[in-house]
């Protein structure tokens, strides 16, 4: 019998703990390719309107991070990660074809580009015979478990949150494979890419930022053991969670999310164990709750398609009065509109690739209500500057903000000078960025 090989595709899921494409594929084959792609759509790419690179250097250097912790610990199981410059659909073809593989397996993505990808390597891989295996890695809930079908999920956060408390459990993570197969593969593993070929100069991250992210599962792991066990910090998150400076008045646990470093299944589960040990309360009911949000934004992301990447959002109706504004524009990003919350927030973004939820809302809501420039522009440059950038969860806020969301409240105005005075009463977070 001929042995059966598999290519495990990682994308956004760059970890070996909960894993499915992973475990499917162990399930499923004698042995297994592990690759990894650097879409150079991605990566030297522009944003779709307004031409910011499409993964700006912090998310680079990040992801960079990420691949090469997850080659070292494929290798310290005996299995390596072929890494490549290019198409996936092209790139992962190859090898498919010359390797004579069954399947490929991956996490499904759900937002166009990531689609189209894996659309277009499924239609190649069928000219030879061979096919895609999806699972999915990115939600607390398997949509399986959901108490309505994706195109029933509700508009409206409280009644999501309501119906899937109510009815649905979160599974437990997959556990960590206990072994790999060898990799014995008469193939070139390819070479990681500098920062350089991914479009962008060497930097040193500003010393100020909150936090170190660097990219990986375990560094990843590392945070989500750090911010329950060792410092407790998860306790005290509810009273916490509006602040602007240092590492632990939040989780920072985005980034590692948003590339699937950790997963949201072994956050909840981690955090239940907390509870067990410490006892709940609302600040550690608050992070779940908060987790909630990215699950409700992904999944409608997929119920509306392209809706929320249009002017008009969610709810077709383009706000005519904001305008592409350049010149305007740019103070917004170089932090110098002249309102000082807002510039320290912005130039926080800037030199870090990060910034708090309550400086996000603050200057998404800066930009569209008073200075009236297209929301489009802001979740622009947020795609192509944050670290931690997530599609649905990005231009899910951003419509939700602009007031064309599926949120009956319109106009989620921020009263900047009174935010300034409740959550930055002293002006220590202005001062630190000044
Ligand atoms: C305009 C705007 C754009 C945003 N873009 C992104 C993005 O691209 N990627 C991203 O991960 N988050 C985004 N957020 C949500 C939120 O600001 C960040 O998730 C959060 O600040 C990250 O820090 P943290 O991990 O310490 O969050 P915590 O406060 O510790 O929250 C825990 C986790 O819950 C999730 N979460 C929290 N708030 C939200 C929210 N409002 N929407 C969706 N998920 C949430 C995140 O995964 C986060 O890591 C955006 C918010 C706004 C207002």
């Amino acid at each position: 019998m001929s042995q059966k090989i598999g290519i495990v595709w990682f994308r956004q899921d760059l970890r070996l703990h909960d894993n499915e494409a992973l475990t499917e594929a162990l399930q499923h084959c004698d042995t297994i390719i592990p690759i990894y792609v650097f879409d150079e759509r991605f990566f030297h790419g522009k944003t779709r309107q307004f031409g910011f690179p499409k993964t700006g250097k912090f998310r680079a250097k990040f992801i960079l991070e990420s691949i090469v912790d997850l080659r070292q610990s494929l290798r310290k199981m005996g299995s390596d990660l072929v890494v490549r410059f290019g198409k996936p659909e092209e790139e992962i073809f190859k090898i498919a074809q010359e390797f004579k593989t069954s399947w490929v397996f991956c996490n499904r993505e759900r937002t166009q580009e990531e689609l189209q990808v894996q659309d277009d390597l499924e239609h190649n891989l069928w000219s030879i015979g061979q096919e895609m295996r999806y699972s999915r890695g990115k939600l607390l809930y398997y949509t399986s478990d959901l108490p309505f079908p994706i195109t029933q999920t509700p508009e409206i956060f409280t009644q999501f949150k309501k119906e899937v408390e109510r009815a649905v459990q979160v599974r437990k993570p997959l556990p960590l494979p206990s072994s790999l197969p060898v990799f014995d593969f008469d193939l070139d593993i390819g070479t990681m890419p500098s920062l350089e070929e991914l479009g962008h100069q060497p930097f040193v991250v500003d010393e100020r930022a909150s936090i170190v992210f660097q990219g990986g599962e375990t560094t990843g792991l590392g945070r989500l053991n750090n911010y329950l066990w060792t410092t407790g910090a998860a306790k005290s998150y509810f009273d916490t969670r509006n602040e602007m400076l240092g590492a632990d008045y939040s989780t920072k646990f985005s980034a590692w999310l948003a590339q699937g470093c950790i997963s949201p299944k072994k956050v909840y589960h981690e955090l239940k164990a907390f509870e067990h040990q410490h006892g709940e309360n609302k600040s550690t009911y608050w992070i779940f709750f908060e987790l909630l949000w990215r699950d409700f934004f992904r999944l409608i992301a997929k119920k509306h398609g392209n809706k929320i990447f249009l002017k008009g959002g969610l709810r077709e109706e383009p706000n005519r009065r904001l305008r592409n504004d350049y010149k305007l524009f740019q103070t917004w990003v170089d932090g110098e509109t002249g309102v000082p919350f807002v510039d320290a927030n912005m130039r926080e973004l800037k030199l870090t690739g990060f910034m708090s939820n309550r400086g996000r809302q603050n200057v998404a809501s800066y930009l569209i209500n008073d200075m009236k420039l297209n929301w489009q522009m802001g979740a622009e440059y947020f795609e192509s500057q944050l670290i931690d950038y997530d599609t649905a969860s990005n231009w899910g806020n951003w419509n939700y903000l602009a007031g064309i969301g599926n949120d009956p409240r319109e106009d989620r105005y921020f009263n900047i000078e009174n935010q300034a005075k409740q959550y930055d009463p002293q002006g220590a977070y202005v001062r630190y960025w000044a």
